[in-house]
């Protein structure tokens, strides 16, 4: 599994700090993509449990999540990522294109975006999308919580 971008996101997870890994590979291809460059598989760096694990701690106490846009399609790599952020302390949190996941992967999440990009339709922030945010334990949808002046 590769990943093109690391950063500490506070918007992405309402009422969280959460550490973003960006993954290269998606086969979505939406139209209108803010990112084509990660189309590509293998572009990037690689995600070592090694570096993984010492990004963990070195957030520890600071960050509460860990926000994984992208990487469905490395399945079993995802959910050792997972399993090994909760066994850390921490909340775990999918962006994902698709509108369905595998139940092996959604047992390992907090929350979870779904639904891939339509400019027409906006991205959370908009009444009208196609996406949705959704807290995986009651399978409750918190796009409200995206929305401006809420
Ligand atoms: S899911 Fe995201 S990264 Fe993938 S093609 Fe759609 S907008 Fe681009």
């Amino acid at each position: 599994m590769y990943y093109s971008n690391l950063e500490i996101v506070f918007q992405e997870v309402p009422g969280e700090v959460s550490i973003c890994f960006t993954i290269s590979g998606c086969g979505i291809r939406c139209k209108g993509c803010h990112s084509p460059n990660l189309w590509k598989k293998g572009s990037g760096q690689l995600l070592s449990k090694s570096f993984f694990k010492t990004i963990l701690d070195k957030y520890k106490g600071m960050a509460s999540c860990v926000l994984f846009m992208g990487g469905e399609w490395h399945k079993e790599d995802l959910i050792s990522y997972l399993k090994c952020a909760q066994k850390n302390g921490y909340k775990t949190c999918l962006y994902s294109g698709e509108t369905k996941l595998d139940e092996s992967i959604l047992s390992q999440l907090t929350w979870v975006k779904t639904g891939p990009w339509i400019e027409l339709l906006g991205g959370l922030d908009s009444p009208k999308t196609n996406q949705k945010f959704i807290e995986v334990k009651t399978n409750n949808t918190l796009n409200h919580l995206f929305l401006k002046n809420y």
